[in-house]
C-alpha cells in the first residue's frame, strides 16, 4: 500500500496471567499447553513480514484520517490462532479516543452528507476496486489474524468487497414519495436523509465483510462510521481503512478504534451524536448495547445468534444434501452464526445420510490456513475450543454417540477434529445453544410436523436450511420455519444482494440488499401549505 512497516518481532502470544497484570487491553487467547507446528509458524512468518513491509499491516487506530497510538499508550497483542505467535500489537484504545473519533465523524458527516449520491458512488466503487486489487494480501492478513482457510479467506474479500460495490450503485437511488394530499392546498413530499454517526461493532469471524456491509450503505447514505472491529482481528479492518482513504473517501468519514470494548461501546452509546449502533456478535452484548443505545433513543440494528437447523427430508437428493451440509456446517470450521447447527434427519434416510456424512467429515484435511488443500483451520482461540468440548461431553454424558472426531485434533493449538455425533436429542446443549465449532449434531425426526416443531423450538431465528425434492413441501416448510433466512436445497445463500437478519432473539433489521439502505436513512415528511 506504499507505506512504510512496523517492527514485528515473533514471538508467542501472551500465557493467561498477563491479563491480570495488565487489564483489558491484554486478554488471554490461549490458555492451554499447546503443541506447536515450527514448520506452520515459519510459513506464516514469512507472510507477515512480507505484508508488513508492504505496508499492510497497521498497529494504530485511525482517527480523522490520522494513524493514532492508544493515548496512555497501552497495546493489545493480535495473535495468529494457528501458530499461537503475535503478529503485532496494536493500540489498546477505550473511551477518550473514541469521543474523538466521533468528533470527527460528525464533522465530517457534515460535508460528505453534502456530496451529491454520485459522487460518493465513485469514490465507494474506487474502494471496492482497491480491496479487489488487493484481495491476495487481504486474504493472507485474514488468514494470519484469524485462521480460516486463505481460499476461503479470499472468497472473504471478495465477498465483502460485494457489498460496497453493491451500495455504490445503491447510494443514487434513494428515493423519497410524493404523496397526494387530503387537501388541495398543499403538496406532501417524503425525503430520506442519512442517520448522522454510526457506531459500527464487529465480532472476529468475518474480520472484513461484517464492516463492509454496515460501512458501506451507511456511507452510501451520508453518514460516516466509527468501527470497532474485534480485538481478535483489527488488522483486515485497518488495512481497508487505508484504502478508503486511497478511494477518496474522506477523513473521519471511517475511523477505527480497537482495545476495552466495554469503554469504547459506552462512548458510542452515551454520544448524543452518535444516531445508530449497528452490531453483530453474541445475543448477550447485543441485549446490553439495545439497553444502552436507550438512554439516547439511537437506531440499533443487530445481527445476533443463531441455531440453525438444516432439516434433511427422506425425499431429499442425497448428494445435494450432503454438499449442502457439508458447506452450511463446516465453513470458518463452524464458526459462522448461520452455520448449521442442528442436522434434523428423516428416518428413512437417517442411517443412509449419518454414514456418508460422517465419510465425507472424515475425508476433510485440517491445518493451518496457508497449507495446501486445508479445508478447516483452527478455532480462534482456547475459550471456544473449551465450549466445543463441553458441548460434546454434555451430549456424550446423556447418550449421544460420536461417529467422527469428537476430540482436539492432534495439530494441538486451537485445532478440533471435524466431528459428527448421532442420537442427539433437543435437551442438549449441541441442540440448545450455538456450539460455534466444527460438530454436526445429528437428531431424527418422524414427520414434517416434527421437523418444524423441532426447528423452531428455540429462542434464535436466524438460519435454517432444507432439503427435499418437493416444490409443496419447499414452499409449506419454509413458511413455517420461524427464521429471517431459509436455504432450500442450498448451504451457502448468503449474498450482497438479499437481506440478512435475523427474527426472535437473533436480532433486528437486514443488512445486505436495499433493505440495507433503510438501517441508515431517517425518513422526513416535509408539507408545503398555502399553494393555491
Ligand atoms: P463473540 O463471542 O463472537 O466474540 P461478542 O459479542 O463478545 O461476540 O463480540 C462481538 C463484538 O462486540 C466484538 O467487537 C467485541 O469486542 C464487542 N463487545 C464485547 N463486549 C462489548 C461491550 N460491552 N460493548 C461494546 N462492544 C462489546
Amino acid at each position: 500500500m506504499g507505506l512504510g512497516g512496523i517492527g514485528i518481532a515473533f514471538r508467542r502470544c501472551s500465557p493467561s496471567f498477563l491479563s491480570m497484570r495488565f487489564g483489558a487491553c491484554h486478554q488471554p487467547r490461549f490458555t492451554s499447553a499447546v503443541m506447536f507446528s515450527h514448520q506452520m509458524s515459519t510459513n506464516a512468518e514469512s507472510v507477515a513480514a512480507r505484508l508488513n513491509s508492504a505496508g499492510f499491516i497497521r498497529s494504530q487506530g485511525f482517527i480523522g484520517g490520522k494513524w493514532t497510538d492508544a493515548y496512555d499508550g497501552k497495546t493489545i497483542e493480535v495473535c495468529n490462532p494457528a501458530t499461537g505467535g503475535v503478529i503485532t500489537n496494536v493500540s489498546c484504545m477505550g473511551g477518550r479516543e473514541t469521543n474523538d473519533a466521533i468528533a470527527s465523524a460528525h464533522e465530517t458527516f457534515l460535508s460528505w452528507s453534502k456530496l451529491t449520491a454520485a459522487e460518493r458512488s465513485k469514490r465507494l466503487r474506487k474502494w471496492y476496486e482497491l480491496i479487489m486489487d488487493h484481495k491476495d494480501e487481504l486474504g493472507q492478513l485474514m488468514t494470519l489474524e484469524q485462521g480460516k482457510p486463505l481460499k476461503e479467506a479470499i472468497g472473504e474479500v471478495s465477498y465483502g468487497a460485494s457489498f460496497i460495490e453493491f451500495y455504490a450503485e445503491e447510494a443514487k437511488r434513494v428515493y423519497g414519495d410524493i404523496i397526494p394530499a387530503a387537501m388541495s392546498d398543499r403538496r406532501l413530499f417524503v425525503l430520506k436523509q442519512p442517520v448522522g454517526v454510526v457506531g459500527a461493532i464487529t465480532p472476529w469471524n468475518f474480520p472484513l465483510a461484517m464492516i463492509t456491509r454496515k460501512v458501506a450503505p451507511a456511507l452510501a447514505c451520508g453518514c460516516t462510521v466509527v468501527v470497532k472491529p474485534s480485538e481478535l482481528t483489527p488488522l483486515t479492518a485497518l488495512a481497508a481503512a487505508e484504502l478508503s482513504i486511497q478511494a477518496g473517501i474522506p477523513p473521519g468519514a471511517v475511523n477505527v478504534v480497537m482495545g476495552n470494548a466495554s469503554d469504547i461501546g459506552d462512548a458510542l452509546l452515551a454520544s448524543p451524536q452518535v444516531r445508530k449502533i449497528t452490531f453483530t456478535g453474541s445475543t448477550a452484548v447485543g441485549k446490553k448495547l439495545m439497553a444502552g443505545a436507550a438512554g439516547t433513543v439511537k437506531k440499533v440494528s443487530l445481527e445476533l445468534g443463531g441455531n440453525a437447523p438444516c432439516i434433511i427430508f427422506d425425499d431429499a437428493d442425497l448428494d445435494v444434501a450432503l454438499k449442502g451440509t457439508l458447506a452450511t456446517k463446516f465453513r470458518n470450521s463452524g464458526q459462522t452464526c448461520v452455520c448449521a447447527n442442528r442436522v434434523l434427519v428423516q428416518e428413512g434416510i437417517y442411517d443412509k445420510f449419518a454414514s456418508a456424512f460422517s465419510k465425507a467429515v472424515e475425508d476433510m484435511k485440517v491445518g493451518d490456513g496457508f497449507g495446501e488443500g486445508v479445508g478447516q483451520g483452527p478455532l480462534i482461540n482456547d475459550a471456544a475450543v473449551r465450549k466445543v468440548e463441553s458441548f460434546v461431553e454434555d451430549a456424550i454424558s446423556k447418550g449421544a454417540k460420536v461417529l467422527i472426531g469428537g476430540k482436539k485434533h492432534s495439530l494441538g493449538m486451537t485445532f478440533y477434529e471435524p466431528t459428527v455425533i448421532a442420537d442427539v436429542k433437543s435437551e442438549m446443549l449441541l441442540s440448545r445453544e450455538e456450539v460455534f465449532g466444527p460438530v454436526a449434531p445429528l437428531l431424527k425426526f418422524k414427520t414434517e410436523e416434527d421437523a418444524i416443531r423441532m426447528a423452531n423450538d428455540t429462542n434464535a431465528g436466524l438460519a435454517a436450511y432444507i432439503f427435499t425434492s418437493s416444490i409443496q413441501r419447499s414452499w409449506r416448510v419454509s413458511e413455517a420455519l420461524e427464521y429471517g433466512l431459509v436455504g432450500v436445497n442450498e448451504g451457502i445463500i448468503s449474498t450482497e444482494v438479499a437481506p440478512f437478519g435475523g427474527m426472535k432473539q437473533s436480532g433486528l433489521g437486514r443488512e445486505g440488499s436495499k433493505y440495507g439502505m433503510d438501517e441508515y436513512l431517517e425518513i422526513k415528511y416535509v408539507c408545503l401549505g398555502n399553494m393555491n
